[in-house]
């Protein structure tokens, strides 16, 4: 008899745990640096950060910049491979453009060459939303969460935290197991005061009490012990000075060159016959950035294939910004920038998680945000897709031992 009730028991844990999918929220703070966290203004991250699994840092791909490392973490994929290169930028081909600010452009499903996580879990029968995340609001329907809110930047954060928690009360059959979440304050306040000063303090402060908000809600849903926590940051933060600037037209101005971009980084495309010449005169004067040839990017970068990608990338030092002829309206009012090359610590972002699928009081180094999407699907148990650059291998030891 006590044997067949040893047995019930566990033909019941197994059944139910066969069907208890996880629950996951995915937090970003945009332009987070890696190192706010030990700043001593985040009692309520930290407390989390400690409890779970910490990394030293997040690194990003390259160029640092938010949409194509948003659509990294959320593809696995490197931009040159996910196609959203930049948060502008040019089809010279079809003559269409997107940007981060074009609300038509950024719904068409033909800039995004990699599948969001969102997409994976729902062809696998997960639900998923999302407050916020680059891609989400694709147009087409199989391209986006259940889900999701129309980006508005000045949206409160008591207005955010009600949505996440009204998803999380929904009748299980409807109800969200992959939720992404998005703050862009520290990016707004470490562009306009710089990463050293009080008011991205304050920023930092203001996100940690929205943590604690957003958790103590989720604590009163009878959720609470299932939910996973991942934060992540896009990229840092450096600190700019309007006179580290290199005005890169100038020194080739006789080519008539076409350029993209100003400040960390600048596209160059030199009529085709004068590309080697074009290069060899940037090559002669780099001082405070550098300068390829689009094929020969090293390979660290991953950037050198789309097809998007001028024929020259020229990228600036830590801390200079690069200009063409005319002087770019923020130049002389930002106090921070990012974009360099991602190696750089300045340009890391964070990432801790908590919750049962995690290991507690784990720390470890830095972490590659294009491997966050293969962790995702390892902790739903459905299979990645085959072509990402994410690595499983390089993150699956901060899940818990089953
Ligand atoms: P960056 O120029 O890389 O600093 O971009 C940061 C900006 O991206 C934020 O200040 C937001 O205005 C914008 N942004 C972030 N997420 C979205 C989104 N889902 N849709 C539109 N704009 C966004
Ligand atoms: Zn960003
Ligand atoms: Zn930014």
């Amino acid at each position: 008899m006590k044997r067949y009730i040893i047995y019930l028991f566990l033909f019941f844990t197994t059944f139910a745990y066969a069907g208890n999918k996880p629950y996951v929220i995915l937090i970003s703070f945009d332009g987070f640096r890696w190192d706010y966290l030990e700043r001593g203004l985040t009692p309520n991250l930290n407390e989390l950060a400690d409890k779970g699994v910490k990394a030293l840092s997040l690194r990003p791909a390259f160029p640092s910049k938010t949409f194509p490392n948003h659509i990294s973490i959320i593809t696995g994929m490197y931009p040159d491979n996910h196609g959203i290169i930049g948060n502008y930028f040019k089809d010279t081909i079809k003559n269409r453009e997107y940007s981060l600010s074009d609300t038509a452009a950024i719904r068409e499903s033909f800039w995004y060459l990699g599948e969001a996580f969102w997409e994976t879990a729902e062809r696998n029968g997960i639900i998923t939303a999302s407050y916020f995340w680059p891609g989400s609001e694709i147009s087409l329907d199989y391209r986006h969460p259940t889900y999701f809110e129309k980006y508005d930047h000045n949206r409160s954060y008591q207005e955010k935290i009600k949505g996440i928690v009204n998803w999380l009360k929904l009748p299980a059959s409807k109800r969200p197991h992959f939720i992404t979440l998005y703050f862009h304050d520290t990016d707004t306040y470490g562009h306009d005061f710089g990463p050293d000063s009080p008011e991205i303090n304050r920023a930092i402060s203001r996100l940690d009490s929205v943590t604690a908000y957003l958790l103590n809600e989720i604590y009163k849903t009878e959720l609470k012990d299932s939910i996973n926590l991942i934060f992540v940051s896009d990229h840092g933060m450096t600190a700019i000075d309007s006179q580290k600037t290199i005005n890169i037209e100038e020194i080739i101005e006789k080519f008539k060159c076409s350029f993209q971009y100003d400040g960390p980084i600048m596209f160059v495309n030199p009529p085709a016959d004068k590309i080697e010449e074009v290069y060899k005169t940037l090559k002669k004067s780099e001082n405070h950035f550098t300068v390829y040839k689009k094929e020969e990017m090293p390979g660290y970068f991953h950037f050198n294939t789309h097809p998007f990608i001028y024929q020259i990338v020229v990228i600036a030092d830590l801390g200079w910004s690069l200009r063409t002829n005319k002087e770019p309206k923020w130049l002389s009012k930002s106090k921070g920038n990012h974009g360099y090359d991602n190696n750089l610590l300045d340009m890391h972002g964070i990432f801790f998680a908590y919750g049962p699928a995690f290991k507690t009081n784990y720390q470890t180094g830095t972490l590659w945000n294009i491997d966050i999407y293969p962790l995702l699907c390892k902790i739903f148990g459905i299979s990645p897709r085959s072509n990402i650059d994410g690595k499983l291998e390089r993150i699956e030891f901060i899940l818990k031992e089953k």
